[in-house]
């Protein structure tokens, strides 16, 4: 076993998603740690493109596994292609963005190298003996667990997007490995009939620096254009509550919270949403957290970096023409 930390960088649709990247980031930290290298890994198609993208993100080295039959995700497959890139690279850590993709996979790989996982890390290090050791939030956020790997074993870590900056870039290109992609008939017994988009192709709520969400307030579908308007003009994506979902105002792949999806974004915009604890459970931990509510009571208000006091439909076009301005400006 070396002491490289490995990177499994994901891409859909021919482009790299954040997480991966920020994931090179806390590989970066752990191999100055480890005294390796990070090494980074991509499974798809038509690859080359992105490869280069990698140049220069700190990575020695790229491992591509680049074939027609990785076009659409596989889970098998690509279990098979990553499998294939972590033996050759034979590193200490294995990390890879707990995503959906990355919660697919992680398991897999971690059975099928005899390796330790932990999911949805929060913070990564290593402890005296030069071992693994991350943080990981349970219990809706309530609480921390730290993780205490096997130093035999390969080291396995899914790690929660947007807890680590991508990197900046400016390192030495990598070296390209390329390897052949060994799928097995067995693979085509899961087959991918549709990869549904959330709303329309716009970005997901986890994988969004900047989420605006919407509450029952709203009050209907089309009123939730103001909200989609100020994620446009933030570069972020559209949340909701489970109130604005379950009544129909958005679909149930932007709910946050509970029982939907749990986001860690730099900015967290709630617009008339009470802040009940199943959804703060899905979004306390975002970096700065601004509320807009007409009540001054809503426990939004408790865990707000700013509040305002007023009325969504007023105050949030006011915020988007705010931000238009500054931009045009
Ligand atoms: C097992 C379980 C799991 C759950 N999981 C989730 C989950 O994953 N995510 C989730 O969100 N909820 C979840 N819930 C539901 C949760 O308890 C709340 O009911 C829900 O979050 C409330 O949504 P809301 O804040 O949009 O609506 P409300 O609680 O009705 O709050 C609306 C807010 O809007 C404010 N308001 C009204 N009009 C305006 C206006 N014009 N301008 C500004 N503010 C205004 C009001 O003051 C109020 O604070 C779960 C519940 C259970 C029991």
């Amino acid at each position: 076993m070396t002491k490289d930390v490995f990177v499994f960088v994901e891409q859909r649709d021919g482009t790299i998603l954040p997480g991966g990247l920020q994931a090179i980031t806390a590989g970066s930290e752990l191999a100055g740690k480890t005294g390796g290298r990070v090494v980074v890994g991509l499974v798809g198609q038509d690859l080359g493109a992105l490869a280069d993208k990698l140049d220069g993100s700190g990575a020695a080295v790229t491992y591509l596994t680049d074939d027609g039959a990785l076009a659409d995700y596989n889970v098998l497959k690509y279990t098979r292609a990553l499998v294939g890139q972590i033996e050759k690279a034979d590193p200490q850590i294995v990390l890879m963005a707990s995503s959906s993709m990355g919660r697919d996979l992680a398991p897999r790989v971690a059975i099928r190298l005899g390796g330790g996982l932990a999911t949805d890390c929060v913070e990564l290090g290593l402890d005296d003996a030069g071992t693994l050791v991350v943080k990981r939030s349970i219990y809706a956020g309530k609480a921390t667990n730290n993780v205490h790997f096997n130093a035999s074993k390969i080291q396995i870590a899914s790690v929660r997007p947007n807890t680590y900056a991508a990197p900046e870039g400016g390192g030495s290109p990598a070296e390209r490995v390329e390897l052949p992609c060994a799928a097995d008939a067995s693979d085509d017994r899961q087959v991918t009939k549709e990869i549904a988009r959330t709303g329309g192709g716009e970005k997901d709520v986890t994988e969004a620096a900047i989420i605006v969400s919407g509450g029952r307030s709203l009050k209907n579908e089309d009123n939730f254009k103001i909200i989609a308007e100020l994620a446009a003009v933030l570069d972020g994506a559209v949340g909701a509550s489970r109130a604005a979902c379950d009544a129909g105002y958005q679909p149930h792949s932007r709910q946050v919270g509970l029982t939907g999806k749990t986001v860690t974004p730099q900015l967290y915009f709630a617009c008339g949403i009470s802040g009940a604890i199943q959804h703060l459970a899905g979004m306390r931990g975002s970096r700065r957290i601004v509320a807009i509510n007409t009540d001054v009571e809503a426990p939004i208000f408790k865990v707000a970096d700013y509040g305002i006091v007023g009325d969504l439909f007023e105050v949030v076009p006011a915020v988007t023409e705010a931000i238009k301005q500054a931009k045009a400006g």
